[in-house]
């Protein structure tokens, strides 16, 4: 291998954009299976991960690997839909069996030939002198990983055709469902917060996915540093993809992005700061800015405008902060009262209502013996119509919530109306929700546990959108109970999971600090009470002859998670 005399300036190790676009091919859509080929932003991103330092050394025996790029990490921050997953995908790719390390610099004669690197596909790229060559890793170990299951296989997903479809398929002949074994023993594992087992191995390459979604809270940062300590080691690098984060709550993507360290590279296109993310014509102007021309159908690309503004119009009425930072690029803090209370307080019945006696209603119940309130919250299931049956605070220090009480309640509640179902988060209340349970039925009376992020986040979004939609009535304030239950709908903080799917990040709510005298149960109670009228009416309530054959036939007992 020829040596030179070491340039000065950092220089771009141009054969990794050429590979790719040599070897990878387009995973999905009309055009699957034909060539790659990077948008400006992407090439921009892969230009600056590999970028070789000026006086970086070459010592064939023992090469330095990650230290002779100018770069550690690289951030690349973007609106959704505009390519991250192809583009982290295709340097899974080069990483797994392409010249993505410093070979030292070329001589005159000097080129990259795939014969001679156990590729057939006959590609060959000629360097020009001074230029920064390539090699393979030996054994790569790359982890993708994001916090759920569904962004690595985001990722994944556009990586398996990537290279089954195309040239990759002659060096890599097998892509499995869980992991891709690469020619001399490396592989290419995914990892999430839930899927860890991996962790802490010898890594060379971890593309960390939604790293807006790394919190301190979830356990991410913890494995973000963990995954880096490994790659230090290792002589290997990360890169990192993010929308825009919220920055209450500390994510990787945001410490990675406001730190000082000079050898991250990142980039983010902010849009103008003077336009409004709520104003149709000026986020018009927004996503014009933060779309790449190159991205869009017009100039050859994949992305239509129209349908980005359709996506976020309708999630600007559900959630204008995660809006903006999903297709706005634009840093916003997403927490924050959970429900708008100016719209509950619109729901209000305008006379005082009465629910006839024999009425089929839904119950919700929340609560704990000790420290926060216990609430059992009533839905009619004709109406919507909710109002509390009760909402009980412990009594001064060490008394608990009066049990007596409760039953009582609920005693009351199935003797006057026909209680279709009834839904208790059981934690404190365990045994007292097996009593009801003997006492009502099995069928009627389920224990539903609010721990499980995902069935919580969608019994609230649910809730939400009947407020939203006008399908939800309450009691009016007037009646002092139905003052307190307003106060917890109002109470009730947005926490975001890391869950997320088609209709944006999950959320379920907390109270505005532990400890906090602010209760939320009653919020809690009534979101229940909404997911048993719902489950309810899907299992034949209102046709009440069906209702409980329809039960029986399907032997249902307790109520799983989504
Ligand atoms: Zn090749």
């Amino acid at each position: 291998m020829a040596r030179k005399t070491p340039v000065r300036e950092p220089v771009t190790m141009t054969v990794v954009p050429s590979w790719i676009e040599a070897h990878c091919v387009i995973p999905d859509g009309f055009r699957k299976g034909s060539a790659f080929r990077l948008y400006d932003y992407q090439l921009l991103y892969l230009a600056n991960f590999y970028r070789v330092r000026g006086d970086a050394p070459w010592v064939p025996e023992n090469p330095v690997l990650g230290p002779a790029f100018v770069f550690r990490r690289g951030l690349l921050v973007g609106p959704q839909k505009v390519g991250k997953n192809p583009l982290i995908a295709t340097q899974v790719c080069v990483e797994g069996v392409g010249p993505a390390l410093f070979a030292g610099w070329a001589g005159a004669d000097d080129g990259y030939a795939c014969r001679e690197h156990g590729c057939r596909c006959g590609w060959e790229y000629p360097y020009e002198p001074g230029e920064p060559m390539g090699m393979a890793w030996p054994t790569p170990l790359i982890q993708i990983t994001a916090f759920s299951q569904e962004s690595t296989d985001n990722t994944y997903d556009a990586l398996r055709p990537m290279i089954d479809d195309g040239p990759l398929h002659d060096l890599i002949p097998k892509t499995g469902e869980e992991f891709i074994r690469l020619p001399g023993g490396g592989r290419i594992d995914t990892v999430t917060s839930s899927a860890q087992s991996r962790l802490g191995q010898r890594v060379t390459f971890v593309p960390q996915d939604e790293v807006g979604l790394y919190w301190p809270s979830n356990g991410m940062v913890k494995l973000a540093e963990t995954q880096y300590r490994g790659l230090s080691g290792m002589g290997g690098r990360a890169s990192l993809t993010s929308n825009a984060w919220d920055p209450s709550q500390h994510s990787v993507a945001q410490r990675e992005f406001e730190s000082k360290a000079i050898d991250v590279y990142r980039q983010f296109v902010a849009p103008p700061k003077n336009l409004s993310y709520a104003n149709k014509a000026e986020r018009r102007r927004i996503h014009r800015a933060v779309y790449p021309t190159d991205v869009l159908r017009e100039h050859g690309g994949h992305l239509d405008l129209d349908s980005i503004e359709a996506e976020a119009a309708d999630l600007v009425e559900k959630d204008p902060a995660q809006a903006a930072r999903f297709f706005g690029n634009i840093l916003v803090a997403g927490a924050g009262h959970a429900f708008d209370l100016d719209r509950w307080n619109e729901l209000a019945v305008k006379r005082p209502k009465v629910v006839p006696a024999g009425a089929q209603i839904a119950i919700g119940g929340d609560g704990s013996r000790l420290w926060d309130a216990t609430a059992l919250i009533a839905t009619e299931i004709a109406s919507g119509y909710q109002w509390p049956l009760g909402i009980w605070y412990p009594g001064g220090v060490g008394a608990e919530v009066p049990v007596d009480q409760v039953d009582a309640a609920v005693e009351t509640a199935f003797s006057t109306y026909d209680v279709v179902r009834m839904y208790f988060d059981p934690p404190y209340w365990e045994s007292q929700v097996s009593v009801w349970s003997g006492r009502f039925g099995k069928e009627r009376v389920l224990e539903w546990w609010t721990n499980r992020p995902k069935a919580m986040a969608y019994a609230l979004r649910a809730w939400s959108e009947a407020m939203r939609a006008g399908d939800v009535e309450h009691c009016a304030a007037s009646d002092p109970l139905c003052a307190m239950f307003t106060e917890h709908v109002g109470n009730a903080i947005r926490h975001e999971t890391g869950y997320r799917d088609d209709g944006g990040i999950l959320w379920t709510i907390e109270k505005d600090r532990s400890g906090s005298p602010h209760k939320i149960d009653a919020s809690v109670a009534a979101a229940l009470s909404w997911e048993a009228r719902n489950d309810a009416i899907a299992a034949g309530a209102l046709n009440v002859e069906t209702f409980v054959s329809v039960y029986e036939e399907r032997g249902i007992t307790s109520v799983g998670a989504r």
